[in-house]
């Protein structure tokens, strides 16, 4: 840090006061982890130098060898760790990796009276100028995700991102009673509405999906059954999600992120049956920039690390103390969306259980030393911005070597400073959505006692 001080001292002390905060605080983001010494230091090195678009042994550069061997160990780690039949490890982040996974199933599936015409077997041999005619083609396809308040991510066709401008949209949601997947009601939508790419995966939804069902469901209709599994792939590396539940003997295409409970560094990889991995290996320069090489290089140490028993045993103990934490809630009296989990996360319902907004409890729990974000649950009341929800997760604590005691004990904190906040009452008379106030002294004496575990 001393020669980064003498460079900009501001970014010294933002990078220590970032340790600081992580090592003071309950870091409950259900999508955040603590990557190990070993994957941190393999990003900050001279790998980061050298350009390297293209692909393994297929570069616009010269002199890229090193970076050949970085790639290759990575995929070959990821392959191994997944049993897949192909991986690709250049995508910067999940969302990267998604588009790269949308573009490979547009290329590969489209049956386009375009590329018929011109007698082309992909968008690849088409001209700049045919294009028009098959953007056109492209952007009638349709797309079926879950919907953001059951738990679905942005990118599974949603406006605010590509995917919702690529793809014609519908998304399923979960039963209204249990909270979980209709998996019926799903193959009746998906028969109506015909969907070219079926997407699995979420960012908020507490359980375990049922993958040879999504297969059956996208079989049914001609669908590729895609699957981001962004949040759970460390639970699929340390097989904690196996056999239906583990999406890749399942999955056409299975993109990921390696950061969350992976534990690697910030990145994406996607995973493919052949049928598609010729065109994923075209995501850069098709959809992406060159690629990070001390990234992949962090992502190889990463994944290695994964394969290790020490992983397995972290990964279990990760659903495990899920498991901990929505009893310790549910004990003392919290309504969480599908009453439990048997993931990595647990969804606070924080409207029925304190009468609060999610960015309320969110903000009461950030003074008081606990990190967390809201979160939309199924068909919020208070809407996708103030939200009735606040979604955590275990796999940063379990880092730490938190066990069951520990995350009771951060249930009891939780829910104690919850039932000490109250809504602050707008201006107009109406129940505030953001304003809140605190008991005096909750904050500190919860500060206090996070510190202790
Ligand atoms: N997919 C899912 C399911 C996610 O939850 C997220 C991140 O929150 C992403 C994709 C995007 O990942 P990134 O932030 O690395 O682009």
């Amino acid at each position: 840090l001393s020669v980064i001080e003498s460079v900009e001292p501001r970014i010294s002390g933002a990078i220590r006061s970032e340790l600081d905060d992580q090592r003071a605080s309950l870091k409950l983001i259900a999508s955040e982890n603590y990557a190990s010494l070993a994957t941190l230091l393999t990003m900050g090195n001279w790998l980061s130098d050298k350009y390297a678009e293209g692909t393994i042994g297929h570069r616009f550069y010269a002199g890229c060898q090193n970076i050949d061997t970085v790639e290759s160990v990575a995929a070959e780690h990821a392959r191994e760790l997944f049993g897949s039949e192909y991986a690709y490890v250049q995508p910067h982040s999940g969302i990267d990796a998604n588009l790269v996974a949308y573009w490979a199933i547009l290329n590969t599936r489209i049956e386009s009276p375009t590329l018929a015409r011109l007698g082309a077997k992909n968008v690849n041999d088409l001209s700049h100028s045919d294009w028009e005619a098959l953007r056109r083609e492209f952007n009638s396809q349709r797309v079926m995700g879950m919907s953001l308040d059951a738990g679905g991510h942005l990118t599974h066709g949603f406006r605010h991102n590509i995917s919702g401008k690529m793809f014609e949209q519908l998304s399923y949601g979960t039963d209204p009673e249990t909270g979980l997947i209709d998996y019926d009601q799903l193959l009746a939508t998906a028969r109506e509405f015909k969907p070219l790419v079926i997407v699995a995966g979420y960012s908020a939804y507490p359980r375990r999906v049922n993958f040879a069902r999504m297969r059956e469901i996208a079989d049914a209709v001609g669908a590729t059954l895609f699957v981001d599994m962004a949040h759970f792939a460390g639970l699929v590396a340390g097989k904690v999600f196996t056999g239906e539940e583990n999406p890749v003997p399942y999955a056409d295409i299975v993109a990921s992120t390696t950061h969350k409970s992976l534990r690697g560094p910030r990145g994406g990889f996607v995973l493919a049956t052949k049928e598609y991995s010729d065109a994923v290996d075209k995501g850069c320069p098709m959809v992406l920039g060159g690629p990070l090489s001390h990234v992949m290089a962090a992502k190889a140490v990463a994944f290695a690390e994964a394969r290790t028993p020490d992983f397995q045993a972290y990964a279990q103990k990760v659903a495990d103390n899920a498991h901990a934490l929505a009893e310790g809630l549910m004990k003392r009296g919290v309504k969480l969306v599908t009453d439990g989990t048997d993931n990595h996360l647990v969804l606070l319902d924080v409207t029925t259980s304190f009468g609060l907004t999610g960015r309320q409890a969110e903000s009461a729990l950030l003074d008081s030393g606990v990190v967390t974000n809201r979160n939309s649950i199924p068909r919020d009341p208070n809407g996708a911005w103030y939200t009735s929800g606040v979604r955590i997760g275990t796999p940063a604590l379990t880092s730490r070597g938190f066990g069951a005691d520990e995350f009771d004990r951060v249930a009891e904190l939780m829910v104690d400073v919850l039932k000490q906040t109250t809504p602050v009452t707008a201006s107009n008379g109406q129940p505030g959505k953001a304003k809140y106030s605190l008991a005096d002294g909750v904050a500190d004496r919860t500060k206090a006692s996070a510190a202790e575990l």
